[in-house]
C-alpha cells in the first residue's frame, strides 16, 4: 500500500508514545499524530474532498501543515503546498492552474483569505493544538488504497528562473526518494531532524523529512527561521540532523559565541538548493564539532537529494555535491544530447524512479524538460572520474562575455575568499562591447568597505582576466526567494534596466 500515512499508522501501533513531531516545544506522539491525521481526513471529507481532489495549503510551518498533507494522502487526495510569500494574484494563478478544490490558509494572510475560493481559515495562533482543525461528530473514513503511480502532491517550482510550474509527485517518487535517503544517510528511529526551511519547499519537506517519519524518527518543526533559535533547539531537543538552505546555514554559523550551546548531538546537516560557499563548509566543523556537512544536489522535479556527499570525503571533494544515490542515474549531456565523459562540462541529466513524470497541465513544458526518459536539469556541471558531481552553474546564469563562457559560481567562490564580503552574486549585465559585462553584486560584512580595484587585485591572482568583475554594486541585501536562493534574474532586470 502506497500511502504517506501508512508508516505513521505502523509506528502508532508499534510505539504509540514515541514523538513524531515537536512543534512549539510540544511533542506529538505517533499515536496522537495518527489520530490527528484521521480527524483532519474526516474534516476534508466533510468539505467534499475526495480521491484525486487537490487540497491547497497556504500556511507557515506547523504541525497542522503536516497533518493536513498526510490527511490528504490518507483520503487519496493530492496536496498542494503553496509558497506563503506569494502575492494574492500569484497564489490565485496556482490555485486556478491546479484546479484546487479546497484551500487551507493561515489567518495571518488576509489577502489570500480574501480570495474567492472554497477555503478553511486556520487560526495560526492556536495551531499548537491543531485538533481545532477537527470537528466533533464527523465520521472518520478508511485510509484510501492508493497505488504507486497515483499522484500525491503538486509542488510548484520556486520560479527562480521562470514562472512556477506544477511538478507532479507520485507515491512511487516519494517512496524511492525515501528508500534512497534511508540508505544514504543510514536513518534510524533515533533521528531527530531539524525542520526549519519552509515546508512548501521540497528541501524542508523531503530532505529527508518524510524518510525520517518512515523510520519512526522525530521532526522538530520551526514555524519560522531564526538562527539563534536553531542552536537553542538543537540543544533543547538534542537534535541529531537537519537540512538548511546555504543562506540559512551561513546565518546560523554567524551567531556570536555558538559555544554557548551544547551542539554535540548534531551529527550532520545537509545544505542544497544553491551552492554553499567553500568557506562556510570549513566554518561548519568549527561550530558543529561533532557534525559533518553534507552538500546535496536535487530539484523539486526529483523530490530532492539526488546526490549526497559521502562521509569522510567532504574536504577532499570540496565543491562537489557528492555521488548519485542508489536509484538515481546522473549523466552529463552536450547540446545535442550526446553523453560526455568524466571531466567534461555539460548539462546535468537525471533519471530514476524518484523523478517526476512531468508538469501539471503543461505537456509542452514536460516535453522540453525530458529526452529519452532523462530529465534535463537546466544546470551545467561535470562528473569526476569517481562519479562525484560538480555543479558549475545554472545554464541561465552562465555569463557570455567576449565569446567566453563564465560560470558565475566560479567567480563568486573567489569573491567569498575576501574577508569584506558576506554575500556575493555575480551576473552578466548587457554590454555593447562584450555582450555581457561581469558584475559583482555584494553585501559587505559589518564595518567593511570595498572597491572595484580591490576586487580586481584579488581576482586577477586567482582566475583568468576575462572572469574578473568589471563592475561592483554594493547592496544592503540580495533578492532571494523564500527558500533562500538568490534571484539573479531580478538583479539582471534591475541592472539591465
Ligand atoms: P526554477 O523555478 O527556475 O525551476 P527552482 O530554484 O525553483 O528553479 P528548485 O527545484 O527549488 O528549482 O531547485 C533546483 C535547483 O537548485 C537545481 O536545478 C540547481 O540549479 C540548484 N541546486 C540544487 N542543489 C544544489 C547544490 N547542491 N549546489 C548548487 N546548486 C544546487
Amino acid at each position: 500500500m502506497f500511502n504517506l500515512s501508512a508508516s505513521i499508522a505502523y509506528h502508532a501501533r508499534r510505539e504509540p508514545d514515541r514523538a513524531a513531531i515537536i512543534y512549539r516545544d510540544e511533542a506529538i506522539s505517533y499515536a496522537d499524530f495518527h489520530e490527528r491525521i484521521r480527524q483532519a481526513a474526516a474534516l476534508l471529507q466533510s468539505r467534499g474532498v475526495g480521491r484525486n481532489d487537490v487540497v491547497a495549503l497556504f500556511m507557515k510551518n506547523s504541525a497542522a501543515f503536516l497533518e493536513l498533507a498526510f490527511a490528504a494522502s490518507y483520503l487519496g487526495a493530492v496536496f498542494l503546498p503553496i509558497n506563503y510569500r506569494l502575492a494574492a494574484p500569484e497564489a490565485g494563478y496556482i490555485l486556478e492552474d491546479a484546479n484546487a478544490k479546497l484551500l487551507f490558509v493561515d489567518d495571518e494572510f488576509p489577502e489570500i483569505v480574501a480570495l474567492e475560493t472554497p477555503k478553511v481559515i486556520v487560526d495560526a495562533a492556536a495551531q499548537a493544538d491543531s485538533r481545532r482543525l477537527a470537528e466533533p461528530g464527523l465520521a472518520v473514513p478508511e485510509q484510501a488504497a492508493t497505488a504507486e503511480h497515483d499522484l500525491v502532491r503538486l509542488m510548484y517550482t520556486s520560479g527562480t528562473t521562470s514562472r512556477p510550474k506544477g511538478v507532479m509527485h507520485s507515491y512511487g517518487n516519494i517512496h524511492w526518494k525515501s528508500i534512497d535517503h534511508v540508505i544514504a544517510l543510514g536513518l534510524t528511529s533515533k533521528e531527530r531532524l531539524l525542520v526549519v526551511g519552509p515546508l512548501y519547499h521540497v528541501g524542508a519537506f523531503d530532505l529527508p523529512g518524510i524518510a525520517v517519519l518512515w523510520v519512526g524518527g522525530t521532526l522538530c518543526v520551526h514555524r519560522e527561521f531564526d538562527p539563534e533559535a536553531v542552536l537553542a533547539s538543537i540543544e533543547r531537543h538534542r537534535l541529531t540532523c537537519g537540512w538548511m538552505a546555504p543562506v540559512m546555514l551561513s546565518r546560523v554559523l554567524a551567531v556570536p559565541n555558538p559555544e554557548r550551546f551544547a551542539l554535540e548531538t548534531f551529527g550532520w546537516c545537509i545544505a542544497g538548493g544553491e551552492k554553499t560557499p567553500e568557506s562556510r563548509i570549513r566554518d561548519f566543523t568549527r561550530v558543529f564539532t561533532h557534525g559533518r556537512f553534507i552538500d546535496g544536489f536535487g530539484m523539486t522535479e526529483t523530490c530532492s537529494g539526488d546526490t549526497l556527499m559521502e562521509p569522510g570525503r567532504e574536504i577532499e571533494k570540496i565543491g562537489s555535491t557528492g555521488r548519485a544515490l542508489p536509484h538515481v542515474e546522473i549523466r552529463i549531456a552536450d547540446h545535442e544530447g550526446h553523453w560526455l565523459p568524466a571531466g567534461q562540462i555539460g548539462e546535468i541529466c537525471v533519471r530514476g524512479p524518484k523523478v517526476t513524470r512531468g508538469y501539471w497541465n503543461a505537456p509542452e513544458k514536460t516535453a522540453e524538460a525530458f529526452f529519452g526518459g532523462w530529465l534535463r536539469s537546466g544546470d551545467v556541471g561535470y562528473l569526476d572520474d569517481e562519479g562525484f558531481l560538480f555543479v558549475t552553474d545554472r545554464s541561465k546564469d552562465m555569463i557570455l562575455t567576449g565569446a567566453e563562457n563564465v560560470a558565475s559560481s566560479e567567480v563568486e567562490a573567489v569573491l567569498y575568499e575576501m574577508p569584506q564580503i558576506a554575500e556575493a552574486a555575480v551576473i552578466g549585465v548587457h554590454d555593447e562591447k562584450w555582450g555581457e559585462r561581469i558584475t559583482a553584486v555584494v553585501v559587505l560584512n559589518p564595518g567593511q568597505t570595498l572597491t572595484l580595484e580591490e576586487i580586481d587585485r584579488h581576482c586577477r591572482k586567482r582566475v583568468a582576466n576575462f572572469k574578473v568583475p568589471r563592475e561592483l554594486k554594493i547592496v544592503e541585501e540580495l533578492p532571494r526567494n523564500p527558500s533562500g536562493k538568490v534571484l539573479k534574474r531580478v538583479l539582471r532586470d534591475q541592472y539591465n534596466a
